[in-house]
């Protein structure tokens, strides 16, 4: 593998950097557990990574913890999401989710921006993200930045809305300061437990108040559509309803709504059957 790497400290030197590349081959690397292995398998001519990791600015390394929204810059490590004591109390499917991504020392390198810029419909951050109903907010080599629901940041199997002079600089979540319990938690299955990607992942956040309405709920599923889907109308059917009420038809009835949104594919690691079934018995078992 042989290519030039550029280090920008500043958002200067980065501006500098992307207009200095235009129309040229370059990516950008944060962590490059992705990029490496994709640069392995294709090598590319030419290619110029311009390498996120040494920008000292805040808005992409940093938690902000605001009134109505938690910020994570893209530069954020799995690790540092899984340590983060607001990520954990107040958005704990992402938690769970940056939790089971990979092994250890990958969770250490990896990071938020890099696996919703790789576009996996396997992302796991990525998937808890899209139920949170995150905004991704995006920053242009001209200074202008714009904001997209994290539904449009996806726009197909390894494809993001990213322009060749844009960069991911942070995702927003908004958050719950009613004092709603919380239900929440991210499934994933894969073909054995560490270090592999989901064949199929779902990803639930279920606000209920205290006499056990559900006044919000969020469900995203991972590898059975080309990119990470936000299940509307499933969401739609458990508001409104008492929790403690979803007995087994309802959460059948909730289950047949999730497969609504899957068009799993059969590849190597799971027949489209088998991703099927597997996401109507984890979808049924978030109310068991
Ligand atoms: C052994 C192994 C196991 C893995 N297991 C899992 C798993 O269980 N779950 C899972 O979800 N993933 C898994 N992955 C994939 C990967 O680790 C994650 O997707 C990770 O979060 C990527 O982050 P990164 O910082 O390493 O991204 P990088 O590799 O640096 O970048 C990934 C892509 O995003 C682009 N990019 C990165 N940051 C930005 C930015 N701020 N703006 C614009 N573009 C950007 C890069 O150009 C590149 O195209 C695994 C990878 C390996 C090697």
């Amino acid at each position: 593998m042989n290519f030039n790497v550029a280090s920008p400290e500043t958002n200067e030197e980065l501006f500098e950097v992307i207009a200095a590349n235009q129309g040229r081959n370059f990516r950008f690397g944060a962590g490059c557990t992705d990029l490496l292995i994709e640069l392995k398998k294709q090598p590319e001519k030419d290619l110029t990574v311009i390498n996120l990791g040494y920008l000292n600015d805040p808005q992409f390394n940093s938690i902000e913890n605001n009134d109505g929204s938690v910020r994570i810059g893209a530069l954020v490590t799995a690790n540092r999401i899984t340590s983060d004591l607001t990520i954990q109390e107040r958005l704990p499917v992402l938690y769970e989710a940056a939790n089971q991504l990979a092994s250890g020392q990958i969770r250490q390198v990896a990071t938020i921006g890099g696996n919703l810029c790789t576009a996996s419909p396997a992302g796991d951050m990525a998937c808890a993200l899209v139920a949170l109903k995150a905004e991704c907010e995006i920053l242009s080599a001209n200074g202008k930045v714009r904001v997209v629901p994290i539904e449009d940041f996806f726009t197909g199997v390894r494809k993001t809305d990213l322009k060749e002079n844009e960069i991911l600089r942070s995702v927003q979540i908004p958050v719950n300061n009613s004092g709603e319990k919380v239900h929440s938690g991210f499934i994933k299955v894969g073909v054995r437990r560490s270090m592999e990607c989901s064949v199929v992942s779902l990803a639930y956040h279920i606000q209920i108040t205290a006499d056990d309405i559900i006044t919000l709920a969020g469900i995203a599923i991972g590898s059975v559509a080309p990119t990470i889907k936000f299940a509307s109308s499933a969401c739609e059917y458990l508001t409104g309803k008492r929790f403690s009420e979803i007995g087994s038809s309802e959460s059948e009835e909730f289950a047949t709504k999730i497969l609504e949104y899957a068009s799993p594919i059969s590849d190597i690691r799971a027949s489209a059957w088998y991703r099927e079934e597997v996401l109507f018995n984890i979808s049924k078992s978030i109310f068991e």
